[in-house]
């Protein structure tokens, strides 16, 4: 995580209009320098990275996606019977509940009602790292200055290569504007009704601030923005018999859910520790998770309750830092090792594709999955991108004849480059919904490339580099597009890029399509050359190749560095074949 992570210097605080910047520096409160006293400091890193880094760490075969809890049957000796929405069902020894503060797990166990609504709504979106946002500092507007009553808006990185922003307004503010908003706690996920106007929601309860602010606004992709209440649950009443009960427990949001004050995840995270170390000790028990709640819920409460005011800030970041944990693995603190009935990632089952283990990757907002695609798919696939790049003749009676003609093309090509093209040097990836993982809806192609031109374009511009990977054929099933799928399959493929350790991304789109060149562009791609003009008077559509820079996948899981060597390879090879065929 701490690789992927970026550090700042420090936040810069401005009133609505962006006057009266103040800035300070990160890391340092109330006269303590949290490096030097404690040996630690801050980071910044997205939800979704987080998620994703902790996925990758699994062991094949532990998470299964796609499933929603119902609920569960406690048969004491027996364990616990957990169902879902779908009718099946599982017996487990234990049923751990992390299912956020609209819990279900909660729900059965507790049955204490739902979070308490704060009366905020808040927007959330990230995107591409733009020019005029360097990654050394999180950016503020704040209505009141003084405190964080009213409206505000935050900009602040969460990769090396993103920032994402968040507006919070009391929800008079919408009513003022006659937009309507109900705090609905029954369900078990967030609220997220008007999911198609959140972002104009957004912007006509912001449309007082900063020019600065509300251009970024406009310039989100508004398929991305979140609207969803702030709820939380009052420390006052944490239940006094803490949050377990035979063999069921529940931890992070679903227990103990605050205010966003930065401490939510990461109390979730100790949660998980913990409990990882008193199931160690004591074995998948309810004695085990009667422990855990033992020792959580001092913990929590301070953690909770020591506000960041004069008085309680500097015990508050004492509680915060000082704490060590226990090893889950592995006997030091600290050092994460994997026993033997832990498989290592990216072995055992695990499907290596393209030279590095790859199990599937999820957008952001968890609504896309993208995967390697399965031999039995190709026809699917071929028939996707046959109908997102056939051009109809002007001659209608031919038409369909011609479309076949086409489609099989397009499948023998892909046939042919799955078959033939080095397997460390080329993918498909296909994009299904997170709900329907069996529909392939986009798909895309990445390979490694060393094409001279494309390596002159980027010399030209001061990179020198051998190899760069090269995003093609994408294409996204009609009902899907307009929904991210594009940005989810291009978020994979850079993904893949960084695997093979390269540097840049590079494709080719035609300069007459907009939609795309848009796409690109908001996904943070550069024009980097243009195909000269004379092209166009021979008839030949002139295409933009742009590039993005891809050094921040590159500091994900290291892989052995195969990249350099594959791509010699490949150029021998395809120069191999050539030349049986008679063509050197
Ligand atoms: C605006 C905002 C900013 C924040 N900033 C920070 C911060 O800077 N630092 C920090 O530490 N914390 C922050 N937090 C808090 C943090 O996001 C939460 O505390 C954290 O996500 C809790 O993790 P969790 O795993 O317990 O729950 P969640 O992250 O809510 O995960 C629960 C999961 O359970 C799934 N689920 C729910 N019901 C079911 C069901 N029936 N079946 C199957 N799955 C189900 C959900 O889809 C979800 O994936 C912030 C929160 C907000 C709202």
């Amino acid at each position: 995580m701490k690789a992927r992570s970026v550090s700042v210097l420090g936040g810069e605080t401005r009133d609505k209009e962006g006057k009266n910047v103040t800035f300070r520096e990160m890391g340092k409160m109330f006269g303590i320098d949290f490096q030097k006293k404690y040996g630690k400091s801050l980071f910044f890193l997205g939800w979704h990275e987080i998620r994703e880094t902790l996925y990758e760490a699994l062991p094949p075969g532990v998470v299964d996606f796609g499933r929603r809890y119902a609920s569960y049957d406690d048969q004491g000796a027996d364990g616990v019977i957990v169902n879902f929405k779908d009718g099946s069902s599982v017996r487990a020894r234990m049923l751990i509940g992390a299912d956020g503060y609209f819990s279900k797990v909660r729900r059965q166990m507790l049955d204490d009602g739902p979070p308490e609504f704060t009366g905020n709504i808040m927007w959330r979106a990230r995107f591409p790292l733009r020019q005029e946002f360097s990654t050394d500092r999180t950016r503020w507007w704040k209505e009141n200055l003084d405190s964080f009553g009213g409206r505000f808006a935050v900009i602040f990185p969460i990769d090396k290569d993103h920032v994402t922003f968040v507006a919070n307004a009391p929800v008079e503010h919408l009513h003022r504007h006659n937009l309507p908003f109900q705090a609905d706690t029954s369900r078990s996920v967030q609220e997220d009704v008007y999911e198609k106007d959140n972002l104009q929601r957004c912007l006509t309860v912001f449309h007082d601030f900063d020019e600065r602010l509300l251009e970024v606004l406009r310039d989100t992709d508004p398929s991305t923005v979140t609207e969803h209440g702030l709820y939380e649950r009052p420390v006052a009443k944490m239940p006094d018999e803490g949050w377990c009960r035979g063999n069921v427990t529940i931890i992070g949001d679903a227990a103990h859910a605050g205010l966003p004050n930065g401490q939510g995840l990461n109390l979730a995270i100790e949660d998980g520790a913990v409990l990882g170390w008193h199931v160690r000790e004591g074995g998948v028990t309810p004695e085990a998770l009667q422990k855990f709640n033992a020792e959580r819920g001092p913990r929590v409460r301070e953690v909770l309750t020591k506000g960041l005011d004069n008085n309680t800030g500097p015990e508050k970041i004492r509680v915060i830092y000082e704490t060590t944990f226990r090893p889950v693995q592995g006997d030091r603190p600290g050092v994460q090792e994997h026993s033997a009935a832990v498989p290592e990632p990216g072995t055992a089952g695990q499907q290596v594709y393209a030279g590095v283990p790859f199990r599937q990757w999820l957008s952001p907002n968890g609504q896309w999955r993208v995967r390697p695609i399965r031999e039995e798919e190709v026809g699917a696939v071929a028939r996707l991108q046959a109908q997102a790049f056939h051009e109809s003749s002007s001659f209608a009676p031919l038409d369909s004849l011609l479309y076949y003609v086409f489609q099989g093309e397009v499948l023998s090509g892909l046939q042919q480059k799955m078959k033939y093209s080095h397997k460390d040097g080329f993918c498909c990836l296909v994009a299904s919904a997170a709900s329907d993982p069996d529909k392939i809806v986009g798909v895309v192609e990445v390979s490694l490339q060393g094409e001279k031109e494309e390596l002159n374009c980027l010399a030209e511009k001061g990179f020198a580099e051998e190899s760069y990977a090269y995003v093609a054929c994408m294409a996204v099933d009609r009902n899907a597009r307009r929904g991210g799928a594009a940005s989810a399959l291009l978020g994979a493929a850079e993904r893949m890029a960084g695997k093979w350790q390269q540097n840049w991304v590079l494709l080719h789109v035609y300069g007459d399509n907009f939609p795309g060149i848009r796409l690109y562009h908001r996904n943070g791609y550069a024009d980097l050359h243009i195909d000269p003009e004379w092209w166009g008077f021979m008839g030949r559509r002139r295409r933009v190749l742009m590039a993005k820079s891809a050094s921040v996948f590159s500091v994900g899981r290291s892989v052995q560095s195969i990249s350099t060597n594959v791509l010699k390879m490949m150029q021998q090879q395809s120069w191999q074949e050539q030349q049986e065929q008679g063509q050197l």
